[in-house]
């Protein structure tokens, strides 16, 4: 069994940690941040200090996929979250019946169990800390890599990490789990090596995003589903634990007019203009408008030319791949990837580094590079369809695929059968493919939803998004 370093302990970090640890791996976590400041939910919201996760009390939702491995592979984080306050979530329970049908069998896969982002990441590591075969360092920067004799040409063999005040950490393998901002590639450069293969943009989203609370012990209805376009913008209704939810707007961060969201009565009166999520406002907020933007599309590949570029260190999660996060990705991509790694170290050992590094690339590309290709496309479409409405016109593309997409979200609004594809599409339970597979539901979707108007669910347009913004602030 293997000495393994995880370096991050967010969402991603965590889980590989506890996974190779129940596989027998001793594995050591660095986080440079501190631990949560006590083990119940309002500290963990109102106290922690997480200034290494840009997005910690940011909206997060964990899709029936993320659920799904979860509950097969890491039961013990579910229940945890449950402890803590998670909410248990099935979007067929919660959606109206003339959308739904009522509940069918099956629908369980549509299961789910969220929180905010600061008490998933708690229960993980409470889970983490109580592994046998895991041990986490916290206040703990990672600023180097150490190497030893390169065994693939001249790319430099990882041995360990150098920490800040310059002591070194010594390992079999590193696994890279420093999320979306992982300062990896320029390490392997300064330790003589080739940079990594990098994509990398800003995605142009920017969220405007609040938190809230019951005042009766219940949570608002679902009259839509928990992501809805609309003109210039899209809106997520989230559930979190213990009576609260999130609730935000997403648009073009070029969108000037539309940075009027970022203050609160500007806020609340445009949501105000949406009949399916106005009431989602209606709780005790326990945020202002949280705003982020200069959020990175980035991926990053070690396998560059057909040669590894560094070998004795990996990627998962973040640190690999990440995109825009409406669509809710980040947490399931990772855990799948996290799955994977553990898999391939039960066939091929650290000490056959080149192979593992080789191994672990081609993993990469066919289990979790598909996903982030899909969430990619979708953004692109999303934000030029954006742009059009910002200046008036319809947005127009050759892709047969968006055509789809968007006949599919139409479709879903009037069809529970389409509903039930277009849920288990975005919960990441199947290929757009599988979902459409049953006979006569493409058929369904083209009628339902080919010439749909352009943003089906009911809402203001630009000019009276603009004018409530304007008369609020
Ligand atoms: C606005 C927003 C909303 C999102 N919503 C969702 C959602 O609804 N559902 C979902 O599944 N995903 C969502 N995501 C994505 C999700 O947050 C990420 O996928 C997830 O946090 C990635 O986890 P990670 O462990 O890979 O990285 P992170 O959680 O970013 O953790 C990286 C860790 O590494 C540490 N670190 C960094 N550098 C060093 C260093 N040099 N030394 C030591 N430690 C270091 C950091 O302090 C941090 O703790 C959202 C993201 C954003 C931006």
């Amino acid at each position: 069994m293997a000495e393994i370093l995880v370096l991050g302990a967010g969402l991603n970090g965590l889980v590989t940690a506890t996974l190779l640890a129940h596989d027998g791996h001793s594995v050591t976590i660095l986080e440079r941040d501190q631990a949560a400041p006590g083990n119940d939910a309002q500290n963990v919201w109102q106290r922690w200090q997480r200034p290494g996760v840009n997005q910690f009390r940011q909206l997060h939702f964990m899709l029936p996929r993320w659920r799904a491995l979860m509950q097969h592979e890491l039961r013990a984080v579910l229940d945890q979250v449950i402890a803590l306050g998670g909410a248990r979530v099935n979007v067929f329970d919660e959606l109206p019946r003339d959308l739904t049908g009522g509940r069918r069998d099956g629908d369980d896969r549509f299961d789910t169990v969220t929180a905010r982002r600061p008490i998933l990441e708690a229960a993980a590591a409470a889970v983490a800390q109580r592994t046998h075969g895991v041990s986490i360092r916290r206040g703990v920067t990672v600023t180097g890599l150490l190497t030893g004799r390169s065994l693939v040409g001249a790319a430099p063999h990882v041995t360990g990490v150098v920490i800040d005040g310059g002591a070194v950490l010594r390992a079999d393998l590193v696994v890279d789990a420093t999320g979306r901002r992982s300062p990896i590639a320029a390490m392997v450069e300064s330790a003589g090596g080739r940079r990594p293969h990098e994509e990398r943009e800003d995605s142009g989203f920017v969220y405007y995003a609040r938190h809230f609370r019951s005042t009766d012990g219940s949570r608002p209805a679902a009259l839509g589903t928990l992501l809805q376009h609309f003109d210039s913008l899209s809106i997520l209704t989230l559930p979190c634990d213990n009576d609260t939810w999130g609730v935000g707007f997403i648009t073009s961060a070029r969108d000037k007019q539309l940075r009027g969201l970022r203050d609160t009565s500007a806020w609340m009166a445009a949501l105000r203009l949406y009949p399916t999520a106005a009431h989602w406002g209606e709780g005790e907020p326990i945020t202002d408008v949280q705003v982020i933007a200069g959020i990175e599309d980035r991926y990053r590949r070690f396998v560059v030319d057909g040669e590894p570029v560094v070998t004795g260190l990996v990627a998962v999660g973040d640190a690999w791949a990440c995109t825009n996060p409406s669509l809710g990705r980040g947490a399931s991509i990772g855990m799948l990837h996290a799955c994977a790694l553990r898999d391939l170290l039960r066939d091929v050992s650290p000490d056959q580094p080149e192979k593992l590094v080789r191994r672990f690339d081609e993993i990469t590309e066919s289990t979790v590079t598909p996903l982030y290709r899909m969430t990619l496309a979708f953004d692109r479409h999303r934000l030029n369809e954006i742009a059009a409405d910002v200046t008036g016109q319809t947005y127009r593309t050759s892709d047969a695929g968006w055509a789809m997409t968007k006949a599919l979200y139409a479709a879903a609004q009037h069809d529970p059968d389409v509903l039930r594809a277009y849920m288990s599409v975005v919960s990441m339970l199947s290929t757009p493919q599988e979902a459409l597979a049953a006979p006569g539901l493409v058929g369904k979707v083209l009628t339902l939803g080919a010439n749909a108007p352009q943003y089906p669910v009911p809402g203001p347009n630009r000019a009276e998004l603009l004018s409530a913004i304007v008369a609020a602030g």
